[in-house]
């Protein structure tokens, strides 16, 4: 905060700066003992292609809290990330999904489909990451294009040969990378086209407004383009009506995640409407 307010402003530290910090201090130990406790949970997503069938689901965190009930990744995954306990939740996180890819390996309805896995910036830096997801593949034997783990935008701040080392090492493993709330960062085209990635993922912010903001109308036809001329899926986000969805697959878009489809579900939620198919209504376009 006194960064920005400029090199020689004197910044106080506030009151409700500290009680931010003392809030965000009693999540920390909040977090270790859920996680101790195991009370982190998955839900899952669905996310279809241009005919509406289920292709795959994102896996995204929730935090079972004794007292407050199911709490959601905003208000502890930052937390978790400055204290380093995104490390340990986000391995269990991908171990939980390997271990689904293996449950749903066995029918023939679920067998094809992917469980996609958000990657902190924090454990991807992390030297180890590879060898984590590695073993985490090994132990439960999956096919690892199953695996797909979304890494985000900040990551192309960093050395990008070391970026571009590791991604390729995971895409050597056999996992599927995804780049994900595409268009909020600032990747330069130049840096995008050397990264070895199969997915796009456009953020649900540009989505929202797609039909009545003629900016964001241009950034997701700019982002769909994009991902065409380098030969990536684009998979929009934050799809909640059939005229955004019908838009962007006019645009080329082949992919779609969002409330018009299905919000994140528990897995014996997710599992009921596996059994049938999605609402007819995303058969068009
Ligand atoms: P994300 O990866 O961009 O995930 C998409 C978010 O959009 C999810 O929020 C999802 O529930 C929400 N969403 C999906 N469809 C719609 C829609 O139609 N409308 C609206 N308004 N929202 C929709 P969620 O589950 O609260 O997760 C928020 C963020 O927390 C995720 O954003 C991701 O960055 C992070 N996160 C979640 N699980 C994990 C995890 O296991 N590890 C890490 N590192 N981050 C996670
Ligand atoms: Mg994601
Ligand atoms: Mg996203
Ligand atoms: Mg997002």
């Amino acid at each position: 905060q006194a960064k920005a307010l400029g090199r020689n402003t004197l910044c106080y530290f506030a009151p409700d700066m500290l009680a931010t910090v003392t809030a965000n201090a009693a999540v920390g130990i909040a977090l270790r003992e859920g996680l101790r406790e195991k009370q982190f949970v998955v839900h899952y997503q669905p996310q279809v292609n241009l005919q509406g069938l289920v292709t795959g689901v994102e896996a995204l965190v929730r935090w079972n809290h004794p007292e407050k009930g199911l709490v959601m990744p905003a208000a502890f995954i930052p937390v978790a990330e400055d204290t380093g306990l995104i490390l340990p939740l986000g391995m269990w996180v991908l171990e939980t999904a390997c271990e689904q890819l293996v449950a749903w390996a066995d029918s023939a309805e679920t067998a094809n489909l992917s469980i996609a896995v958000n990657v902190s910036a924090y454990q991807f830096r992390h030297p180890n990451f590879v060898d984590m997801v590695m073993s985490a593949i090994k132990r439960t034997g999956i096919r690892p294009q199953g695996l797909k783990l979304e890494l985000t935008e900040s990551l192309l701040a960093d050395r990008m040969e070391i970026t571009i080392q590791k991604m390729g090492m995971l895409k050597d493993l056999g996992v599927t990378l995804a780049l994900d709330d595409f268009g909020v960062g600032y990747s330069s085209l130049s840096c995008l086209k050397r990264l070895p990635l199969d997915q796009l993922k456009i953020d649900k912010d540009f989505v929202a407004d797609v039909l009545t903001d003629p900016n964001d109308a241009a950034i997701s036809r700019a982002i769909i383009a994009l991902a065409q001329s380098l030969n990536l899926q684009v998979v929009a986000e934050g799809v909640e009506t059939q005229e955004q969805r019908d838009f962007l697959a006019n645009q080329g878009c082949d992919q779609f995640q969002g409330y018009l489809f299905a919000p994140a579900l528990p897995l014996e939620a997710l599992e009921l409407l596996l059994r049938k198919p999605l609402a007819d209504t995303t058969v068009t376009g």
